[in-house]
């Protein structure tokens, strides 16, 4: 099983899962259907479905094009939002590709009907797959648009934290700087998040994804993951694990955005403006 990584939009992740005897392929979060094309024709390889997360235009736009552009092709997903669904799935229930076996977790918060699918071949050395949606992000989690903390506390602790640990994490969104920031806020003393951040910014400079990472890592540096941690609890000023998680996710809203990096055609419009007077003197 082989994962691309395919970065789109702003800052949203589909992925194309491998399986490599077959050469078929599963995209999982389709929003850019020509992209995703590029990549199948490249490889080779033939699109039999499509694993949607949650019905949000960033991660399932792509649907109605693909479903046209590839007859037969399975889409799924647990939410009717969702563009072009063939096949509704719930809870636990476990799909096949080939070699590839896939489950479905059931992660209602970030929206009613989010999915995560956790994914991995019998008898394969390679660790198994988590494909998080907006649900778990690397160093945060999604925001409680159509649930509680009720939930997201059930999705974190039970549902995606009692996976092996040496499960890797790809999740939907590029925002693990932003995240590891406020993980920085929470926990100032956390050795783990300062190299993770430090890591991260690296990556960022490089233009490099920061995904996947491990789930034995989110532990450690994850504030999300963390609500029963003395420090986590300290900050919050809260011991309840939900209330934990409900003020860390409320002070994480607040948290200030990073300053917008002008994009490269705001810049020569600046520069231009700048120098123009400076220019017309002479
Ligand atoms: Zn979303």
């Amino acid at each position: 099983m082989k994962v691309k990584v395919i970065s789109v939009l702003e800052d949203n992740y589909m992925y194309l899962v491998i399986e490599e005897n077959t050469r078929d392929a599963i995209a999982v979060d389709a929003a850019v259907p020509k992209r995703l094309l590029e990549i199948i024709r490249k490889e080779d390889v033939a699109l039999r479905a499509i694993l949607t997360t949650h019905h949000h235009w960033d991660h399932a736009r792509g649907n109605e094009e693909l479903a046209r552009l590839c007859p037969g092709l399975h889409v799924y997903g647990a939410d009717e939002r969702i563009g072009a669904l063939t096949h509704k799935v719930t809870h636990n229930q476990e799909l096949t590709f080939g070699a590839i076996r896939v489950r479905c977790l059931f992660t209602p918060c970030h929206t009613s009907g989010h999915m995560c699918y956790f994914m991995w071949e019998d008898g394969s050395p390679d660790a198994p797959a988590l494909f998080s949606g907006d649900t778990l992000f690397v160093g945060g989690c999604g925001k409680f648009f159509e649930g509680t903390a009720e939930q997201m506390f059930t999705n974190l602790t039970q549902t995606l934290g009692t996976l092996p640990k040496e499960t890797k994490v790809f999740c939907g969104h590029e925002c693990t700087v932003r995240n590891l920031k406020f993980a920085l806020k929470v926990e100032p003393e956390n050795e783990t998040v300062k190299k993770k951040l430090a890591w991260a910014k690296q990556r960022d400079d490089e233009d490099l994804p920061t995904v996947p990472s491990t789930l034995q890592e989110e532990f450690l540096y994850n504030p999300f993951l963390r609500v029963t941690e003395e420090p986590v609890q300290k900050f919050t000023g809260k011991t309840d694990p939900v209330e934990v998680l409900r003020t860390l996710r409320t002070e994480k809203d607040n948290f200030k955005k990073p300053k917008e990096r002008p994009h490269p055609q705001a810049v020569l419009a600046f520069d231009w403006g700048l120098f123009s007077p400076f220019l017309e003197k002479k």
